[in-house]
Parts: structure tokens; C-alpha cells; sequence
């Protein structure tokens, strides 16, 4: 397992800001040791990039994208063992950790499909003798900071339509889980990528990210990680016009129609609240069920929640795994207890399941009924199993406290009938819908939010957009 980062093609120990333990949730263990870098590894990494973009760039196309394909089916070759890396770094099951690595390698391919597929195209200018030819031009270096949840997807979608479009990626994973970044590097090392044009880095987060954004040289950021984090980041990125992409927090709603299938809806439920115990940003955090199947629907998903293995992530059939740290656990605790001090119902879960010579980190589902949006659950992300339960009277109503919300990620909508379904999931201020679905992410499909969520789409066409500049010709061609 590689616990060094990587900077200017070199694996390297040092490490100015010291050196940092990353922990297994689950058991609280250190497992691995890692250097701490600060501004002056970041300007090193910085520079090596910035000298090869041009190089890199220039490569054919088919070159670079042949890279990604390899990388793509080496990621899914080590599917075990990266898997394993995922769920000892951030605790989530095993099963959806093999999950994300396919997730992750899908990236691959598409943007590998993606900058193929993406041509020269003429304009017609309706003026004799002019031809207009519009072209697509790689961005330049660029800098993706990314969160602990899903540590090798959220960096797959940035760096794989980067590299894809020519340009040089520098990255800094959290520093919770920065081995899944190793382990992806050393994949595209072996696959023929150029070191130079990756370089992966952990350490003092303010420095790295100051360095990189207000040098002038790099001319990209993709970020995913708090609203907080995100606006702190647009004001280092004022000053040189870095362009940027924001994907922030979310706090999703989970619409069920008065027609809808329950049993779908339960399990659709189960399915988007429960994946990484609840840390996920595109969860839902909100659920707004019409008030003639509310109860049934609790009761019912607090059967299927019951059910749940709750075990750390390496444990066969886990399904719960620990939360990250203490503090997530208190927050889960502190929207428990508001909504139930607000005059919530606790219908099942509602506190930590001990697990002997376990860290207290293991929260049971929760489901909590007759909630309503005066609640800390319903103002913030909680990131933890919780699922709280509001019913509403009409379409109108779950339609206009969804969209009450400033952060606009994603949504879901449960109903028995298509095409009104979808029309419910038309109104809403997201960037991302299930309808009758649980599970919309995918890799040739663009995902993004709006208003606090962010800006900027991550995923197929519209991912590999984000890390080109179009470059326009008006061609006066002298040739007779
Ligand atoms: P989370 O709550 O998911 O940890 P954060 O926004 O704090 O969300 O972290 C997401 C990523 O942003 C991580 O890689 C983290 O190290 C990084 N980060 C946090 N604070 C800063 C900062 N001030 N400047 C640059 N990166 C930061």
C-alpha cells in the first residue's frame, strides 16, 4: 500500500509540515503514516506540472485516451484490494466501497470516450469567404481538492476528464483518507501515465490550496467538500480568474407521492439514506411523504432499517458501517435530539450500537416521524442514518419546502404515475433526480447542483467541458 505522496514523479517521504496517522474508523487503528506537506511541496508539484502541461496536451489524443482505458480496467482488475483500502480509510461497507471503485473506473471510461468523440465544429458566419471553426483547447493545470466520503470517485471525476483533456492535475485528497489517491496514482503511473502530470498530495490544506490558486499558473479548481470550504476557496480564486467547479453540500428531498409504490419507495429509501451511513451528499435528508401513507411508510422503513447488519465496513454482509469520527457522531446525535425535543417521534434507532472493543461510532438507522422544517434535520445536512419524516397535504406543498432549501444537489420523487412524477421532479431546484429511483449517480451522467450546492457538472460530456476553453477561428482563407 503506497502511503507516500506523490510529487514531480517521485513517491516522497518528505514532508515539511510533519507527518499525519490515518486511522481506521472502525477500530480507531493507525494504519498508515503519512508526510504532511505545505507550500513548498505544492510549488514543486506546481512547477513539474506546469512545465509539462504544453507536453501533455500535445499528446495525441488517442494516446491519452488509450491511458485511461488501461486505467480503467486496472482499477477494475484491483477492485479487492481498493476496496479494502476504501472501507479501512472511511469505514463504509465493503461491498459499496467495490461499488465505488467500479464507480471510479466508469469515469475513466467515459472520458476516454468523451475526448474522442469531442470535434472541431463549423459555425456558419453568413459571411462570404469566412469560415468559422470552433475547437476545444485543455484548460491548462489544474487543482482538485476532494472530501473523505467517497475518496478515489470524487477524485476519479476530476482527474479522468482532466487528463483526458490535456491538461496536468494536481491533487489533494482529505487527509482522513488519502490511500485510495495513492493507490489510484500508482494505477496511472503503471498504465503509461507521464509523473509529471499528476501529482497527489496531502498535508496543510490553507497552504496547498494558497499556493496552487493564487500563483496564476494554475487555471482550474474543482472542489468537493463543504459550502463553507467552497466559498473560502472562490475568494482565493478571484484574484487570477481561476476557473472554477463547486460540487458543495447537499440537503436533498425525498418526495412520495400520494400514489406512489410504497414498497419501491421504502426501498428507495433504505437504499439512498443508508449508503455510507448516511455520508453521502447526495442523501436524502428530508423526506416529505403526503399524509395519507406517512405512517405506513415510517413503519415500514423502520422494519427494512431494523434490518440493517450494522458491523464495521470489513465484516461479511455489513450494510451500517461506523461513522468517520467522534464529531459526526455527536452532530447525528445533536439533530436527534433537536427534532425530538421539537416534538418528533423517534420510531426506531435514535443512538450508537455498542460493539464491543468497537470505537462508539456505530450509529443504528434512525427514523423519526411528525417532523417538520423548524428542525436542525431539516436546515442542515445531518451526514449520519437518520431518516426524519414530514408529511405534507398536497404536491404543492412537499414542492415548495423542497425547494425552501438554499442548497440544491439532488432529489427524489416516488410516485405511481410517470408522467406526473416527472413533473414534480421538474420543479425542483436540483441538478440531480431520481424519479422512482434511488440511485441516479452514474458516470456518463452529469452530476452538479445549483444555489449552495455549487456550479459545474462532473460526469460524461459534461464533466469533460468543465477542463476545456473553446477556442474559436474566424478563417479568411487567402488560398485561391
Ligand atoms: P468535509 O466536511 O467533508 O470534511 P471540507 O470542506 O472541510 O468538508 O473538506 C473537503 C476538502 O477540503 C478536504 O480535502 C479538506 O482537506 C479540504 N479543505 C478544508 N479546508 C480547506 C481550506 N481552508 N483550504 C483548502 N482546502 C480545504
Amino acid at each position: 500500500m503506497q502511503t507516500r505522496n506523490l510529487i514531480a514523479g517521485r513517491w516522497t517521504d518528505i514532508g515539511s509540515g510533519g507527518a499525519i496517522d490515518v486511522a481506521d474508523p472502525a477500530s480507531g487503528e493507525v494504519i498508515a503514516r503519512v508526510p504532511m506537506c505545505g507550500a513548498s511541496e505544492a510549488l514543486s508539484a506546481l512547477n513539474c506540472a506546469f512545465e509539462f502541461q504544453p507536453e501533455w496536451e500535445a499528446t495525441p489524443i488517442t494516446q491519452r485516451a488509450d491511458v485511461l482505458r488501461a486505467t480503467a480496467a486496472m482499477v477494475v482488475a484491483r477492485k479487492d484490494s481498493l476496496a479494502r483500502i476504501i472501507t479501512q480509510e472511511c469505514g463504509k461497507p465493503l461491498a459499496e466501497a467495490a461499488s465505488e471503485v467500479q464507480y471510479s473506473a466508469d469515469y475513466f471510461s467515459s472520458a476516454a470516450q468523451e475526448i474522442q468523440a469531442l470535434n472541431e465544429m463549423e459555425v456558419s458566419l453568413e459571411r462570404p469567404g469566412l469560415r468559422g471553426v470552433v475547437r476545444h483547447r485543455a484548460v491548462g493545470v489544474c487543482a482538485a481538492i476532494t472530501p473523505w466520503n467517497f475518496p478515489l470517485a470524487m477524485l476519479a471525476r476530476k482527474v479522468a476528464p482532466a487528463l483526458a483533456a490535456g491538461c496536468a492535475q494536481l491533487a489533494k485528497p482529505a487527509q482522513e483518507t488519502p490511500l485510495s489517491a495513492f493507490a489510484l496514482a500508482e494505477i496511472l503511473l503503471e498504465c503509461g501515465l507521464p509523473p509529471q502530470c499528476l501529482h497527489v498530495l496531502i498535508g496543510d490544506a490553507k497552504a496547498i490550496a494558497t499556493t496552487w490558486l493564487m500563483d496564476g499558473r494554475v487555471r482550474k479548481l474543482s472542489f468537493t467538500g463543504s459550502t463553507e470550504t467552497g466559498r473560502l476557496l472562490l475568494r482565493q480564486c478571484a484574484p487570477e480568474i481561476v476557473r472554477c467547479s463547486m460540487e458543495l453540500g447537499g440537503h436533498a428531498a425525498f418526495i412520495v407521492l400520494q400514489d406512489a409504490d410504497i414498497e419501491l419507495a421504502v426501498k428507495g429509501a433504505v437504499q439512498s439514506k443508508f449508503r455510507n451511513a448516511g455520508q453521502t451528499c447526495i442523501c436524502p435528508n428530508r423526506f416529505l411523504v403526503h399524509e395519507s401513507i406517512a405512517s405506513e411508510f415510517a413503519a415500514r422503513v423502520a422494519v427494512a432499517a431494523a434490518q440493517l447488519k450494522i458491523a464495521p465496513g470489513l465484516d461479511a454482509g455489513c450494510q451500517i458501517g461506523p461513522l468517520i469520527h467522534d464529531a459526526a457522531v455527536e452532530k447525528v446525535r445533536a439533530h436527534v435530539a433537536d427534532a425530538l425535543a421539537r416534538g418528533a417521534k423517534l420510531i426506531c434507532g435514535g443512538r450508537t450500537k455498542e460493539i464491543p472493543d468497537r470505537p462508539d461510532r456505530f450509529f443504528e438507522p434512525t427514523v423519526i416521524a411528525n417532523c417538520d422544517p423548524s428542525m436542525l434535520c431539516f436546515e442542515e445536512e445531518t451526514f449520519g442514518p437518520v431518516i426524519p419524516i414530514m408529511s405534507v397535504a398536497s404536491e404543492i406543498q412537499a414542492i415548495e419546502i423542497a425547494n425552501s432549501s438554499p442548497f440544491g444537489l439532488a432529489g427524489y420523487v416516488f410516485g405511481g404515475n410517470d408522467a406526473s412524477a416527472r413533473g414534480v421532479a421538474q420543479q425542483l431546484q436540483c441538478g440531480v433526480i431520481g424519479v422512482n429511483e434511488a440511485a441516479p449517480s452514474n458516470a456518463r451522467a452529469p452530476f452538479g447542483g445549483v444555489k449552495y450546492s455549487g456550479y459545474g457538472r462532473e460526469g460524461g460530456a459534461w464533466g469533460l467541458m468543465e477542463y476545456v476553453t473553446t477556442q474559436y477561428l474566424a478563417l479568411r482563407s487567402l488560398e485561391k
